[in-house]
């Protein structure tokens, strides 16, 4: 658990229906943010955001398709209007479909096209003239372990993810002068739903690449997201990457 502060700061975290987005949002909150939450599963974004309200916290939940245009920035905007502010922005939201190139459904590539790199760009879009009209700001891009290294077997992952980190790294220098922030996290694995939208013969493979390693919890992750985002201004954390101790590629 992270000992960062963040009272008075308002958080918008896309993907905070499970996994690494919900665990940082309620990180988060716990440590005095205020709370957007994003997600196509609305009903449990609604009830996460309730169980943050139950604690004391102040949470929002916007159903959200981050790869639309208009939603993204429907979320952005909102959440800046509604909670006063936007001091941070987590594009977390990620889908990973794996498999071969050849022969594989081309609507599986669409999907991850859609979430991973639009969605990055829509809601980064939306949030850049909020922030630069506050004078600061702080974006967070949830990539990977894929988006480091190629492997065959995960092409079309690793080009959206290869992308998110060069993404970051080009708004990075363009931000410095907005005194916006950008980091980028890239995980190894960790034990989530992400990997169950894959076709039986992927898992198969992946559970056999994977036997025997530890994953990370998503947990491990939102405490890496609140350390970049707990700093004081004068420090920009760029790049966290993150494997569980027994992964070795
Ligand atoms: P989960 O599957 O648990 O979470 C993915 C989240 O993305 C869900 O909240 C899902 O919500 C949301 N999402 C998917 N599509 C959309 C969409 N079109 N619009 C809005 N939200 C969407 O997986 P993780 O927590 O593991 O994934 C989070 C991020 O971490 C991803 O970017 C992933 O690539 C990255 N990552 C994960 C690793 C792992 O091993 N788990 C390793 C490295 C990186 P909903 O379906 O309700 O819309």
């Amino acid at each position: 658990m992270s000992s960062a502060d963040l009272s008075g700061r308002v958080v918008a975290v896309t993907g905070a229906s499970s996994g690494i987005g919900e665990a940082t949002a309620l990180q988060c909150a716990r440590a005095g943010a205020a709370v957007a939450l994003a997600a196509r599963r609305v009903d449990r974004i609604q009830e996460l955001a309730e169980r943050i309200l139950a604690d004391g916290g102040r949470a929002i939940a916007i159903a959200t398709d981050v790869g639309e245009e208009d939603q993204a920035g429907e979320f952005v905007r909102r959440a800046h209007h509604e909670l006063g502010r936007l001091d941070v922005l987590v594009n977390n939201a990620g889908v990973m479909l794996l498999g071969p190139i050849a022969d594989a459904p081309t609507e599986e590539w669409r999907r991850m096209i859609h979430v991973n790199v639009f969605g990055i760009l829509y809601c980064t879009h939306a949030a850049l003239p909020l922030m630069r009209e506050q004078g600061s700001g702080h974006i967070v891009n949830v990539s990977s372990v894929a988006g480091r290294v190629a492997r065959m077997g995960s092409g079309v992952y690793n080009l959206t993810k290869f992308g998110v980190g060069a993404f970051s790294e080009s708004l990075r220098q363009e931000a410095v002068s907005l005194g916006i922030r950008v980091t980028l996290i890239e995980p190894g694995a960790v034990a989530t739903e992400l990997a169950a939208h894959n076709r039986p013969e992927v898992l198969a493979q992946m559970a056999k690449r994977f036997e025997g390693v530890t994953p990370l919890t998503s947990e491990d992750i939102a405490t890496a997201i609140l350390y970049a985002i707990g700093q004081p201004p004068n420090v920009s954390v760029n790049e966290l990457l993150i494997r569980p101790s027994g992964q070795a590629g």
